[in-house]
């Protein structure tokens, strides 16, 4: 049995908002209360001064295993997941080969099982190798555990292919998610076309390379009822457009990531920095700004880190020829903490819905709460811990994060996984 005591307690799904202990026996929390006392033997832990969410979950991350292990390993993965506060990510299918049969899934359940850390859920794909050209084997994959479908890194070409997949996708009661790219537009494209792509005479991904497919993609929710996620938005219409659904009483939901919160174009005017080239690209000052209202407004649904580890060599290189991405795993609890959650302008309650309940429910995960009988899965957060992101901080096999050197405050301390202690005092277990 092990007791937590003295930690603030925060979830909206039980109307929890206090200081008290939790006391947890096996793979289970047996008891919530003031001044618990600990029994013989038992491992007492002062959490005083800390905070308490139900398990962290990204529902959005690239573990390149299969296929690219020099860049992130299923193990490295769960390792930087661990460190980052995560109980549990849902990992994208685009490896190689790409995770469009119940094999697949299969692997990766049977690897993160076996790294004994955060649980991995995969993310089948929806077109057979992600080509867009025919379906993958969705019931299968649904059949060995798969938590949504998605093509991931490419958006479906074919409005029509995409009605089949979430024809498909929505008699098995799953999410399609949808990277909404329209590449007849956006093909070359390197940075925001604007201001940036001008400025550094470089080919631009124009915002509304997304929003063509934000909207046909909403459009096909009308048609075949499938419950349709959009990934990783980035501009402030893709956002009203799916403002506007959920109006319609549409089943359409969003995400957003740190980077497209946090940084804009002008950070990479400034830089050049290769880090900061990412799918999409980041946008515009105003874009940003319209994103971090939608998080605090309610509008945008869950915070995922589109995790996606390259090498070194991938990143230290001309702009043009660098690989789309940064990590994100070990940054997203301290950044949505440092700019959002610590001056007031986010509540607690809002982050775990953001970073726990709506991740779950998406991805068809059983809930998990601060209550008596639920799963012991706890991230418990000190919120004064001060660090600047480093190559230190990174559990990840690949260190290439937009926000090197960017001043943090807050970060996970301990994480519990049914009740097993993953991350201790900071370190991964
Ligand atoms: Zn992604």
């Amino acid at each position: 049995m092990t007791l937590l005591k003295g930690a603030h307690l925060h979830d909206p799904q039980v109307a929890i908002d206090d200081v008290a202990d939790i006391r947890i026996d096996g793979e289970r929390i047996v008891e919530v209360g003031e001044d618990l006392v600990a029994c013989d033997g038992e491992e007492s832990i002062d959490c005083t001064g800390c905070d308490l969410v139900p398990g962290l979950v990204d529902m959005h991350v690239h573990f390149r295993d299969p296929g690219y292990e020099y860049k992130e390993t299923i193990e490295t993965g769960c390792r930087a997941a661990t460190k980052g506060g995560f109980t549990d990510v849902a990992t994208m299918p685009n490896t190689d080969p790409v995770c469009d049969t119940g094999t697949g899934v299969r692997y990766q359940i049977d690897r993160s099982k076996a790294a004994g850390l955060a649980r991995v859920h995969p993310i089948g794909a929806l077109t057979r190798g992600e080509k867009g050209e025919a379906l993958a084997e969705i019931g299968d994959m649904v059949m060995e555990g798969a938590a949504a479908f998605s093509d991931d890194g490419h958006g479906v070409q074919s409005a029509g292919m995409m009605r089949c997949c979430m024809d498909y996708v929505s008699q098995f009661d799953r999410v399609a998610i949808a990277h909404c790219e329209d590449e007849s537009i956006t093909a070359g494209g390197l940075v925001n076309e604007g201001t940036c792509s001008t400025r550094l005479g470089m080919f631009g991904w124009p915002a509304a390379g997304e929003e063509l497919e934000v909207s046909r993609d909403i459009d096909l929710v009308r048609l075949t009822g499938c419950a349709l996620h959009v990934a990783h938005i980035s501009t402030e219409r893709s956002l009203d457009l799916v403002r506007s659904a959920k109006a319609e009483g549409l089943p359409v939901t969003c995400e957003v990531t740190p980077l497209h919160l946090f940084l804009t174009e002008d950070d990479i005017t400034d830089t050049y920095d290769t880090n900061l080239k990412v799918n999409p690209p980041l946008r515009t000052p105003h874009d940003a700004a319209a994103l971090r209202e939608g998080v605090c407004d309610g509008s945008i649904d869950c915070i995922v880190t589109d995790h996606a580890p390259h090498a070194a060599h991938e990143k230290d290189c001309e702009f043009e020829i660098a690989s789309f991405g940064s990590i994100g795993l070990e940054t997203s609890l301290g950044l949505m903490l440092t700019n959002l959650v610590l001056p007031g302008k986010l509540s607690w309650d809002q982050l775990v819905s953001l970073m726990c309940v709506s991740p779950r429910r998406l991805l068809r995960m059983q809930p998990v709460t601060l209550a008596v009988g639920s799963s012991a899965d706890l991230t418990v957060i000190d919120p004064s811990i001060g660090y600047v992101v480093s190559d230190g901080l990174f559990e990840s096999r690949s260190h290439n994060s937009a926000f090197l050197g960017t001043h943090l405050t807050g970060a996970a301390r301990d994480v519990f996984v049914a009740g097993k202690r993953t991350l201790m005092d900071g370190v991964v277990a």
